[in-house]
């Protein structure tokens, strides 16, 4: 397996283009509009950007991009903890196995199910199943605990997609975690510059960073045509790490014809019993987050960002704006806490420490439409047919009034106070709605939703 993230090349890149001038930079933000993403010099120059009025102009450019492909929906879901037992040694980790105090557990079947319950009754539709890297944590027990989540109905709601966060696995069992109708299979690599990782990662299994490297490649061999990548902002040079992301999304185009689904932007948080996490060895600042975000948004225009509950209430709702279009609402890290109050070590704390209910208020209140959609997974738009939708713009027929139905059935069966207060919103948004076909398909819909019917989406 060879390395395809040269480190000596993107240090020479972005060495080359330091000091980039107005022009070069304004020339960008042009050429990002034309919705074509940049390539790793491009987004070098625009990562080498310190002008305020510059950077504003890019943050403006990541906001247009969002708001034209994606529109100003917003897909929530929420993590489930499986298990915090690991046989790794990740330095900044709370789950890691150098970490004697902590409470230990794996969650069975039955309470798998007691937290999917509390999940669906808060609301949620999507969830991303995640583990610790433990031995007991294989194909089987994935098997069992997924069809746990899908199998669960509480009232009118239940789990549409499930995507999954676990550690790498061999192409045999990525078919089986296939079949079992996950969504997207993530896995961040943390850090890309490989030094670093090894420092990072002392001893078990994730301690080969070319094993983790190429995990995604393994699950697209095995047919998972939605996978998810990231790095872990804090423990790296963060332009470094941003245009090794895009490298990584090259080589998977260049070698399955689709780049990633997703790409995470999780940025060290404080862990109890870890000093690295604690006092991050590259810190990013929240201005250096946003731009990392908007330049990642005008790189690589169709890929999502995902922004976890990482970040405080305050900075999330600034990164809405900037890119961003999935986010976990209401989110906690300890194994069994969504159902009871299970006193055992989180991976990492919270800043954003709001409810479902909370985020999405904030959300409707600021003109965002939360949305739940698990359309284009259910109808075969994954992969390359996703993209091939999408880079003409297209998606957003599908995604517009997808949000909107999904979010009406969340008004009606969970928050109907709020429903009254965001009418007008709901109104103005399906009169926006550009194809008269589909506005009076969706008008159809919502007032079946109302009737009682449940689940419907284009
Ligand atoms: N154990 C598997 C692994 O490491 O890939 C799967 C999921 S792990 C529980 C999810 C992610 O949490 C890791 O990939 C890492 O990026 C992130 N993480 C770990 N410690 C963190 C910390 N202190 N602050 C923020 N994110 C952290
Ligand atoms: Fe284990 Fe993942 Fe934490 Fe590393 S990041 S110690 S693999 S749970």
């Amino acid at each position: 397996m060879k390395n395809f993230i040269n480190g000596n090349k993107i240090l020479d890149l972005l060495e080359r283009t330091e000091r980039p001038s107005n022009y070069q930079v304004e020339k960008l933000v042009e050429k990002s509009l034309r919705l074509k993403g940049l390539s790793p010099e491009d987004t070098a120059v625009l990562l080498n950007c310190e002008d305020d009025v510059l950077l504003n102009s890019i943050f403006t450019a990541a906001k247009q991009i969002k708001e034209s492909i994606y529109g100003n929906r917003l897909v929530l879901f929420a993590p489930l903890y499986l298990s915090n037992r690991c046989v790794n040694d990740c330095l900044y980790c709370g789950f890691r196995q150098g970490i004697s105090n902590n409470k230990k557990c794996l969650l069975s079947n039955d309470e798998i199910r007691e937290e999917t319950q509390a999940l669906i009754s808060q609301g949620h539709k999507r969830l991303l199943l995640v583990s610790a890297e433990d031995p007991a944590v294989d194909i089987d027990y994935l098997e069992g605990a997924i069809k746990t989540v899908y199998d669960t109905k509480e009232g009118n709601g239940s789990i549409r997609r499930l995507n999954v966060n676990v550690a790498p696995m061999g192409v045999k069992d990525f078919r089986r975690l296939k079949d079992t109708g996950i969504g997207t299979y993530q896995l961040f690599q943390e850090t890309y510059h490989s030094d670093t990782y090894t420092t990072m990662h002392p001893s078990g299994p994730k301690s080969d960073y070319l094993k983790r490297l190429y995990a995604c490649d393994l699950a697209q061999k095995a047919g998972i045509d939605d996978v998810g990548i990231g790095a872990l902002f804090g423990l790296y040079n963060y332009k470094f790490e941003v245009l090794a992301l895009l490298f990584h999304s090259m080589h998977l185009e260049d070698t399955f014809g689709v780049g990633p689904h997703t790409i995470s932007v999780p940025r060290l948080e404080p862990s109890e019993g870890s000093n690295i996490a604690s006092r991050p060895p590259s810190h990013v600042s929240d201005n250096e987050l946003k731009k990392i975000i908007a330049v990642l948004r005008l790189a690589v225009p169709y890929t999502g960002i995902i922004l976890s509950t990482r970040e405080s209430a305050g900075l999330r709702d600034e990164l809405f704006y900037l890119g961003v279009s999935q986010i976990s609402a209401g989110s906690r890290t300890v194994p069994g806490s969504y159902s009871s109050d299970k006193e055992a070590q989180g991976q990492f704390s919270i800043s954003d420490e709001r409810s479902l209910s909370e985020v999405i208020e904030e959300l409707a209140t600021s003109g965002f439409i939360p949305s739940f959609c698990t359309s284009c997974y259910r109808s075969g738009r994954t992969g390359e047919n996703f993209m091939d939708l999408a880079k003409p713009g297209d998606i957003k027929n599908f995604c517009q009034p997808n949000a909107l139905l999904t979010f009406e059935e969340y008004l009606l069966d969970y928050n109907p106070k709020l429903a009254q207060k965001i009418k007008a919103l709901i109104t103005s948004e399906i009169h926006k709605i550009p194809d008269p076909d589909i506005r009076k398909l969706t008008s159809g819909k919502m007032e079946s939703l109302v009737q009682g019917e449940r689940d419907l989406y284009f």
